[in-house]
């Protein structure tokens, strides 16, 4: 097992939850990434240390840390359903539109992807629960997610401080966006419409 990195140096591994970011808008993830604008460390935990004070009540495991250097992925579980020999992820999301996304699927894919290197086993489903219907959606991981889930790692690896990815081009995913300020959509798009063409934003100044 590779020694964990310590808090304050850039983990090599990519964690699971940027892959949502990444999804959501590259853009959002590289000023997280580069300009540390969330301003929550990750907390990095030895894994099996970790493992010996999880709690387990029942059929959950809650808060469990992984590390996979061979994904390239690293990331806490914070809900694992365990029926018989079957370990089942579950994330769990805040939804107001009472619908997960496309970027919640993929961020559960790689959960899955984590915790069967972990267990050495196949873990073809997670679930996503969502708090405001109080509903749980059972999602079959194909291969399509992985490949997606493989595609992400390598574009976030290959991201650079020099290289700023263009405005999304859903406006509205703009409004919630904590990264807005910033990014800077509509001043983007009024000093350099250049780099607004073809991201909605052009028609919004
Ligand atoms: S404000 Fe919009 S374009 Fe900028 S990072 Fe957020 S979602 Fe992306």
């Amino acid at each position: 097992m590779s020694t964990p990195q310590t808090i304050g140096q850039r983990d090599t591994l990519v964690p699971v939850s940027a892959l949502n970011e990444f999804v959501y808008c590259p853009r959002r993830f590289y000023y997280q990434h580069y300009h540390d604008e969330m301003g929550t460390p990750y907390e990095l935990i030895d894994g099996r240390s970790k493992h010996e004070k999880q709690s387990q009540r029942g059929g959950w495991i809650t808060e469990r840390y992984f590390r996979a250097t061979e994904l390239d992925l690293h990331g806490k579980i914070d809900l694992i359903e365990s029926g018989g020999d079957v370990l089942t992820p579950v994330e769990r999301k805040r939804a107001e539109s009472g619908q997960y996304f496309p970027s919640d699927e993929v961020q559960l894919a790689g959960y899955c992807m984590l915790l069967e290197a972990a267990i050495e086993e196949p873990v073809n489903v997670g679930y996503i629960y969502l708090y405001e219907t109080d509903e749980r959606y059972a999602i079959q991981i194909t291969e399509s997610h992985r490949e997606t889930v493989h595609k992400i790692i390598d574009k976030i690896r290959s991201m650079s401080v020099d290289s700023i990815p263009p405005l999304t081009d859903n406006p509205k995913k703009c409004e919630a966006c904590s990264a807005r300020e910033y990014c800077m959509p509509e001043e983007t798009a009024i000093l350099e419409p250049e780099k607004a063409q073809g991201t909605g934003w052009e028609g919004e100044v």
